[in-house]
């Protein structure tokens, strides 16, 4: 039996991620996290039994302890909650599928605990990937990616040499708003932002998508996750989510990972790697999909992309202004107190007035993201 725990299970990775257990029957779920949704931890708790559960919220936890007092089942709050979670000591891996910069202390208590992490929380790598990779080197400790481009390009060089890699080639949507321009995306409501063309995903990734904030993360994680530098990742758009991302070869050779958007395939690669399992589903049906097309990026409308290159370029403490501006943006969108279009201008003057500096530690890297959303705060 695996042993694995999961940071955020009641989100759409995370009961993608029990759907994929479920399907098994070989891997034991020991510990189940999320910030409030305890109705669904409940369901969770009594089908999977795990020793211990992680509410962030205090309120909820206390809640949840009286609905399941009937079981054996050890529950815990707050960020010290998570940070047990993280390193229990059966597990074996931590799926990180909580949502934003809060994954990066229980992700980092997991590696020093000797855990693998089966990653779907970017943000953990875009702001602390300086941290990360080399912590998980130290601890011999796998970082398997959970994203379906990245688990695409690390399916992609299975067998091969790092230095053989000429450049690697994310795949991208193009999100709901494809071909518009900015003047029709001012007036873009949040209902339309949230329909994605290809993937049912939580909210936050899926407004990211419409942005392109959420390629421009993926090109900031597979920086980390692959060791390859920004004049060597491409955003490639493929608008019909069939082909997940690619490496293209030093002798031109190009490998591509395709099936369809089904994100319980990398969480499953990512749990039983390097070994696949059977996986039902609808399969790919070359005849029906006829054609696969590609575009360049729009990078002067929707600009999430660019300004992501820019921050990953400028490194240091940028990443962490560009995601936690971009966090906190969003968060104002689905409360529909902002803009489509503020979101960029958000993220924008939040990277302009900060200075940055080189080689942040936790705590500054944690110190730049509360100052980044105090002063937008003070702003919006
Ligand atoms: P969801 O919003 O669907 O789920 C987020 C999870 O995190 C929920 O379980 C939520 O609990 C939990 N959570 C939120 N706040 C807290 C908190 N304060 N403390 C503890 N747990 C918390 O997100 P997704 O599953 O879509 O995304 C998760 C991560 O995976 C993101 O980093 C995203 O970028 C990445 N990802 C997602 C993909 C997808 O297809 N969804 C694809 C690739 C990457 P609660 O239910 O109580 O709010």
């Amino acid at each position: 039996m695996k042993k694995i725990a999961i940071l955020g299970s009641t989100g759409s990775i995370g009961t993608q991620t029990l759907d994929v257990v479920r399907a098994n029957g070989d891997i034991q779920v020991l510990g189940i996290s999320a910030g409030r949704n305890i109705a669904k931890l409940e369901e969770q708790v009594r089908e999977f039994s795990p020793k211990l559960v992680a509410v962030w919220d205090e309120k909820a936890a206390g809640e949840l302890k009286i609905k399941i007092q009937d079981t054996d089942t050890k529950i815990v709050s707050g960020m010290e909650g998570l940070l047990e979670l993280a390193a229990m000591p059966e597990t074996e891996i931590l799926v990180t599928a909580i949502v934003g910069m809060l994954g990066i202390r229980p992700t980092v208590e997991a590696i020093r605990a000797g855990k693998d992490i089966a990653l779907a929380n970017k943000e953990t790598l875009v702001t602390a990937g300086h941290l990360i990779m080399p912590m998980a080197k130290e601890y011999g400790v796998h970082i398997l990616p959970v994203d379906s481009e990245h688990s695409a390009i690390f399916q992609a060089l299975n067998g091969e040499e790092h230095k053989e890699i000429h450049k690697l080639l994310i795949t991208a949507s193009g999100g709901p708003f494809r071909g518009k321009k900015r003047a029709e995306l001012a007036n873009v409501t949040l209902e339309d932002t949230l329909k994605h063309p290809n993937w049912v995903m939580g909210q936050k990734i899926t407004v990211d998508s419409a942005t392109l904030v959420n390629k421009g993360l993926e090109v900031m994680e597979a920086r980390w996750l692959f060791d390859v530098d920004l004049e060597h990742i491409q955003v490639v758009v493929q608008p019909q989510s069939v082909i997940h991302s690619m490496v293209e070869f030093k002798d031109g050779g190009i490998i591509a990972q395709l099936g369809t958007p089904d994100m319980r395939l990398p969480i499953q690669y990512a749990l039983y790697y390097p070994h696949r399992r059977y996986l039902d589903g609808e399969r790919l049906d070359f005849a029906k999909l006829r054609q696969i097309t590609f575009e360049e990026p729009d990078m002067n409308t929707f600009l999430g992309l660019p300004m992501a290159i820019y921050a990953s370029r400028e490194g240091g403490t940028m990443p962490t202004v560009f995601n936690a501006a971009n966090e906190l943006a969003v968060r104002k969108f689905l409360h529909k107190e902002i803009g489509f279009l503020d979101i960029y201008d958000i993220i924008g003057q939040s990277m302009d007035r900060h200075h940055k500096s080189e080689n942040p530690d936790l705590d500054e890297i944690l110190a730049v993201e509360n100052d980044t959303y105090q002063w937008i705060e003070s702003r919006w």
